[in-house]
């Protein structure tokens, strides 16, 4: 038994003023009356930011940014920047999501910047990392995954890991309805939690939080949820719909005391 899970909605490229105001209303509603002990942060696309953060007054609901950019200020059109974020109020930023690193050709360095942008300004980044097929098929999972940790570290050499949240999302799981195996995610995230603490030279790293996300669902979302290491979840998909994202809250909510 854990004490509350952290569960987040991505609704990536989805949504418009109407849904969004709605969806969100019931949620705000939902959490109020069910008293549920789990942070629940909500990702809509970046234009609805502001309009989202109006919306919700249940203090364990909060609206996070799907994206940030890697520069502060300047001559980067069609960007938004750490400070504009906190600016309006947002706390938590996803980075390194697989289909920005995919379509959007992010690399483990830029993801890098970013990390050290928001940590410098304090919000909280939500790092996604995680593993292809091809790579999974041969058995690189740690090794891409020490890739991926080590950019942060080389970039922000003591900056830490405490008040951080990793989801670790294998590529080939999300949004493809591909469940991964409950026991392996834990031993992966055993080994991702290891690996931070051997890099900060066992000095103690607080309030580091290891989320699982793909194709979570209500079949698996407690298999997920009863492991050690796991602390939460992204949900993409089963996020889109009220209904099917409150019984994820209410499975999570079982599983909490
Ligand atoms: C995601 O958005 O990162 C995700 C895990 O999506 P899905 O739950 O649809 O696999």
């Amino acid at each position: 038994m854990k004490k509350s899970f952290i569960i987040i909605a991505n609704w990536k490229l989805n949504g418009n003023n109407k849904s969004i105001k709605k969806f969100l209303k019931l949620l705000d509603s939902f959490l109020f009356i069910k008293a549920y002990s789990c942070k629940v942060i909500f990702f809509p696309p970046l234009i609805y930011l502001n309009h989202a953060s109006k919306i919700i007054t249940y203090n364990n609901l909060f609206i996070g940014s799907q994206n940030v950019d890697n520069h502060s200020f300047g001559a980067y059109t069609g960007e938004i920047s750490s400070y504009m974020l906190k600016d309006i109020g947002i706390k938590y930023v996803i980075i390194g999501h697989s289909e920005r690193r995919i379509y959007h050709k992010e690399n483990n360095k830029i993801i890098a910047e970013k990390f050290k942008l928001l940590k410098k300004i304090g919000l909280i980044p939500i790092l996604c990392i995680g593993e292809n097929y091809n790579q999974k098929k041969k058995k690189q999972t740690k090794k891409i995954i020490i890739k991926q940790i080590d950019e942060i570290y080389n970039l922000c050499g003591n900056l830490s890991f405490d008040n951080t949240i990793i989801a670790y999302e294998p590529i080939w799981s999300i949004g493809t309805g591909k469940i991964a195996n409950a026991k392996n995610i834990q031993k992966i995230h055993n080994f991702i939690k290891k690996y931070i603490q051997y890099k900060n030279e066992k000095k103690k790293i607080k309030k580091l939080k290891l989320l699982y996300g793909g194709s979570v669902n209500e079949t698996n979302i407690q298999d997920f949820l009863k492991e050690k290491d796991i602390d939460g979840v992204l949900v993409g998909g089963a996020s889109l719909d009220f209904y099917q994202f409150t019984t994820l809250l209410t499975l999570s909510n079982n599983l909490s005391f």
